[in-house]
């Protein structure tokens, strides 16, 4: 039975989910506790007259029995076994759990089973109707957005105070990319578009939260999905003279201009998707663009020209993939000194080409591997063309294993670009050596908790 309305001291509880925890699990993934900005999003929005809670899962127990009278849950394809535990620990106890996120507009169907009410698209639009509906004893099932809205709305901080994330500070700027990679789950939320917040307010934002020599993350899924846009934010960026980092398609590695600007903004590095060295595995993703310009390594040349440091990832299971493809792709990283690199199988998210296809096709091992009892992380969740399931999950941790051995890890740190300033030298040293450090823990993490008791609770 849900609890009845209350209109005079209204109580929200934020609560972001952890991916996974294995039973007596002491730490959590290291590398996984940057900031929450989505929490921190959900929290701007809550009405000034109504009281607030955050608690973040991956840091700090949830004190389920703490009176609340809505608790609101950003649901992403990897949280959401959690999420539904943690909403029927909730709702076992009378209180109502509102879920949104990519997980609830892509899998709106399977999400609205676990909670009261669903919020489909950008909660910018419809999460201060959904308090106001609960404090007004009204709610309704389904919230769903329509157009993108503006982005006027800044991150509320104040719910991360006493607790420790990693030390980087996490600003939007823009939201969603143009281009349509096949696997690429955001493309598929946003529908191929991108918005931007206004840059007087990442600005003041910027000069609100950044502490001295603290590394800005701009969170945006490419950066440079819009290049004028990305343009006019690093000319805008100059006087502050930041140190950032972001995620960018690789077309900007052949604007000499951008480049120029984002030395002169104060880039760090940037994290890009070359996905594969293998051009019918990249046709297959619709992600050939990444052989423009001659390929790879002439894009990292130019990148490496303006002392900008790259974080490569690579997917693999493509049907061209075979465990060579591996071996030459890990041997690419090395030799090219890439800052960091994430070497992982495909991940058929719901909603995505991708995972239609491996659907239509018989391929999947599981009807939704995220939910799946057998299903740990880093398992391949399809049938590989060339090498079996098992095969392509040994490959992705051999070549982690192999990438982020301290003989790798000194070849690259003598790359010029890695060891050009005491200050990212000694990032190169610290991140390279935390992710040596999470490589075993990540493996076979259980998504859920591990020593969740009883079963999740289904919305009658
Ligand atoms: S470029 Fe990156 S963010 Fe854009 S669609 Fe491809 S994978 Fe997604």
């Amino acid at each position: 039975m849900i609890a009845p309305a209350r209109t005079d001291s209204f109580r929200v509880t934020i609560i972001h989910p952890c991916v996974g925890r294995r039973a007596g699990m002491k730490r959590y993934i290291r590398t996984w506790q940057m900031e929450p900005i989505p929490a921190a999003m959900v929290a701007a929005l809550v009405p000034d007259d109504v009281e607030k809670r955050f608690y973040d899962d991956r840091l700090e127990p949830i004190p389920y029995d703490e009176p609340t009278d809505l608790v609101a849950i950003s649901v992403e394809t990897y949280t959401a076994r959690r999420a539904y535990q943690i909403a029927s620990e909730y709702r076992r106890r009378g209180v109502p759990v509102v879920m949104g996120g990519f997980h609830a507009t892509l899998c709106p169907e399977e999400v609205s089973r676990y909670c009261e009410s669903l919020v489909t698209g950008e909660a910018e639009q419809t999460l201060p109707e959904v308090i106001d509906d609960y404090r007004h004893g009204r709610p309704k099932k389904t919230y769903c957005a329509g157009d993108r809205p503006a982005l006027i709305c800044t991150p509320d901080r104040s719910i991360f105070r006493g607790k420790r994330y990693l030390g980087i500070r996490l600003v939007e700027f823009a939201r969603g990319c143009r281009f349509k990679c096949d696997f690429c789950a955001i493309t598929s939320f946003f529908n191929a578009t991108q918005t931007h917040r206004p840059i007087d307010r990442v600005l003041e934002e910027l000069q609100r939260v950044r502490r001295r020599h603290q590394m800005v993350f701009f969170i945006d899924d490419n950066i440079v999905s819009d290049l004028q846009a990305a343009k006019e934010l690093m000319r805008a960026l100059i006087p502050l003279k930041l140190r950032w980092v972001s995620q960018a398609s690789i077309n900007v590695a052949y604007d000499e201009e951008a480049l120029e600007l984002m030395r002169r903004s104060g880039c760090q590095g940037v994290l890009v998707g070359f996905e594969s060295l293998n051009s019918e595995s990249l046709a297959a993703m619709n992600k050939g663009f990444n052989l423009m310009g001659g390929g790879p390594a002439n894009a990292l040349a130019n990148f490496r020209r303006f002392g900008i440091r790259i974080y490569g990832t690579f997917i693999f299971g493509y049907d061209a993939d075979t465990s060579e493809t591996i071996n030459t792709t890990v041997r690419f990283a090395q030799d090219e000194g890439l800052f960091i690199a994430a070497f992982n199988h495909i991940t058929p998210f719901p909603g995505t080409p991708l995972e239609k296809r491996l659907r239509a096709q018989g391929r999947l091992r599981f009807d939704a591997w995220w939910l799946d009892d057998e299903y740990r992380y880093n398992m391949v969740p399809f049938h590989p063309a060339k090498m079996s399931p098992q095969a392509l999950e040994d490959h992705c941790v051999k070549a982690r294993r192999q990438f982020y051995a301290w003989r790798s890890i000194i070849s690259r740190g003598g790359h010029r670009v890695n060891r050009n300033t005491a200050f990212m030298l000694f990032n190169f040293l610290a991140i390279n050596a935390m992710h040596q450090w999470d490589i075993e823990g990540r493996n076979g993490l259980p998504l859920g908790d591990e020593s969740f008791r009883g079963h999740l609770l289904e919305a009658g």
